[in-house]
């Protein structure tokens, strides 16, 4: 198995180094992982740690090392996306969405984003951002696609047609679609994308990561064993893999 979205930097929580790296490896060793993926977010890029890392691919003997890049997209910055893409030798880049009109609505403490905005009008921005961000193809890997349901708050109004429309613009832009299991660790107590949405990909051909989205050693892989049955029942039989940016695969 894979976990192709994780932080050892995270939100500065610690250095990138062999040490910190290989800690992070014995937890992936230990749950199963074959092949681990560390994409810090973007605004973490001065700290990131190529020699580090590259040691730590050389000592970490069970678990193949990737290494790719959260992107923060934002419409607009596209110069300054392409500088953070292109700034290491990246196995694959994600292009997440955590924005909607510049502002992060994936923050406890910004909560009141949510009050500001009507809730449908707030996914129908933060989806359309979704889909610009599969069309750019700037990005190998869509991070975490329904984000916004993080903190429980839903549309009055059915989704389904914004969620097919973003589902067909995934499929148009052949994005890899990420499953990630932070969001069992949210308010919101399930894996991105829901079942619905991963339905709808499924349909559509996607092909799939998995991914912890991991912010310390103990959370490398956590929340596995929710996410495979997920991927599984719908029927989703392997996953993609990255190595200098080309694709391979591996059964689930
Ligand atoms: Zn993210
Ligand atoms: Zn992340």
């Amino acid at each position: 198995m894979i976990d192709y979205h994780l932080h050892v930097i995270a939100h500065g929580d610690r250095p990138m180094t062999v040490e910190n790296i290989l800690a992070y490896c014995e937890v992936a060793k230990k749950r199963g992982i074959r092949q681990m993926g560390i994409t810090e977010h973007d605004r973490y890029l001065d700290d990131i740690d190529l020699a580090a890392f590259q040691e730590a691919r050389e000592k970490c003997r069970d678990v193949e090392l990737r290494l790719g890049i959260e992107v923060d997209f934002v419409p607009g910055k596209e110069e300054q996306m392409d500088l953070f893409a292109t700034a290491f030798p990246y196995d694959y880049v994600i292009g997440s969405v955590h924005r909607v009109g510049g502002e992060e609505v994936d923050r406890a403490e910004n909560q009141e984003v949510y009050e500001r905005w009507e809730t449908y009008d707030l996914y129908e921005a933060y989806f359309k951002n979704v889909r610009e961000a599969a069309l750019s193809g700037r990005f190998e890997v869509l991070g975490h696609p329904d984000l916004i349901k993080i903190f429980r708050h839903f549309p009055d109004q059915d989704v389904t047609p914004m969620l097919e429309e973003t589902a067909d613009a995934v499929a148009e832009s052949g994005i890899v679609v990420d499953v990630n299991a932070a969001g069992l660790r949210k308010p919101i107590a399930e894996v991105y994308p829901s079942r619905g949405l991963l339905e709808m990909f499924r349909r559509r051909g996607t092909s799939i990561i998995l991914s912890s989205d991991a912010h310390a050693p103990d959370q490398v892989a956590l929340g596995y064993d929710k996410s495979l049955k997920l991927v599984y029942d719908v029927g989703y039989r392997e996953v993609v893999t990255f190595k200098d940016q080309e694709r391979g695969k591996l059964p689930l």
